[in-house]
């Protein structure tokens, strides 16, 4: 899919959501690294997720200066996984590179992933040599949520390894044909498979803002990876079930026999009780685990696109001719976008 002379194009795809005090160094740091590149073109992909500062502004702004520059404004929040989609979908590019806009994925790496990827890598990894910039909880949570993750589900998703990494367009290719809307990219990722290549960095520091993702919004993303790839916590009801019934009979025969020898005693109702409300609580947790599926399975079948697209924008240079105040013009390939 190589253009003219061998040209061919990258796709950088950044999902913003309320990333105004990044962008202008986003851009000063990574323009250059891209025009450094040789026998490539760039476009950069911006999806606004919907901020409420004034990203999207600063955003067409620079659309407005640099042709290569593309912005896909999202009608609300759908969260960074629709972002990504979305911009993986609207990526032209034979190589495409989900980067975050904080800077945190270093656009220093970018040569390197090029390189191997050249070299006939389809997907080019980029591995984190160490957690050292993040919290002591962080680095403990994430260490066993990869541990438990890959015990559970058969696509094993390789140790902190974030979106950041270059996919060949047969890559690309085959992650929109997955249909689900419950997108978690890094599962969907190893899931595709494909040649890989390693190359790892030292993740920075957020350049500039805050992280979106808090405890509890990490610990919801460990949930979804791991009911999107794993059906094991609704296996595994059944041999909890099969343990306690082997249990409550193991205990009956033992009482009927003590009954038989011993005769019947004051039977005491705390213990009575207690293994009622165990067993009470044991099988709500259960009917919680097949509610999870169940819920997912409802999202799934509503069938609602994975996200919304208000505007495109970008500064395609040919009504500089008709001399109009307005150079930015509005590409509309259909509103509303499926995704697919
Ligand atoms: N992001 C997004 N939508 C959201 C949350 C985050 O598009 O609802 C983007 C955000 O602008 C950034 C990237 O996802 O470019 C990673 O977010 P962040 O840096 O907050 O995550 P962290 O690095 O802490 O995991
Ligand atoms: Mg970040």
């Amino acid at each position: 899919m190589s253009g003219p002379y061998g040209v061919r194009l990258l796709s950088l795809v950044v999902p913003c959501y309320n990333e105004s005090e990044s962008i202008s160094k986003f851009f000063a740091s990574v323009i250059p690294v891209l025009e450094s590149i040789d026998a490539m073109r760039f476009e950069i992909v911006l999806v606004n997720d919907g901020s409420s500062d004034d990203t999207l502004d600063k955003l067409i702004a620079y659309s407005r200066r640099d042709a290569r520059v593309r912005v896909v404004d999202l009608t609300r929040n759908f969260g960074k996984e629709a972002a990504l989609t979305a911009g993986l979908d609207e990526a032209l590019g034979d190589a495409v590179i989900p980067m975050d806009a904080d800077l945190q994925d270093p656009p220093s790496l970018i040569p390197e992933l090029v390189m191997r990827w050249r070299e006939g890598a389809e997907v080019v990894l980029a591995q984190r040599a160490s957690r050292v910039c993040d919290s002591w909880l962080k680095r403990v949570t994430a260490g066993a949520y990869y541990r438990i993750h890959n015990k559970m589900s058969d696509q094993k998703l390789p140790v902190n390894v974030g979106d950041f990494r270059l996919m060949d367009r047969v890559v690309i290719n085959a992650l929109k044909q997955m249909p689900e809307r419950r997108r978690f990219m890094k599962g969907l990722f190893a899931w595709v498979g494909y040649k890989t290549a390693i190359v790892r960095y030292e993740r920075e520091s957020r350049s500039a803002g805050h992280s979106k993702f808090s405890g509890w919004r990490l610990w919801n993303l460990a949930l979804e990876g791991i009911t999107s790839f794993s059906t094991i916590p609704l296996r595994s009801w059944t041999y909890i079930g099969i343990l306690i019934a082997l249990g409550a009979f193991c205990y009956g025969t033992f009482i009927v026999a003590r009954t038989l020898i011993l005769g019947i005693d004051v039977p005491g109702y705390a213990s009575l009780l207690s293994v009622l409300l165990f067993l009470g609580g044991i099988q709500l947790i259960g009917l919680g685990v097949v509610g999870e599926y169940v819920g997912r399975i409802y999202d799934e079948a509503k069938g609602r696109p994975i996200y919304l697209v208000r505007r495109r924008y970008q500064d395609t240079g040919q009504d500089k001719l008709i001399a109009s105040g307005r150079r930015v013009i509005r590409i509309d390939r259909g509103h509303v976008s499926s995704g697919r």
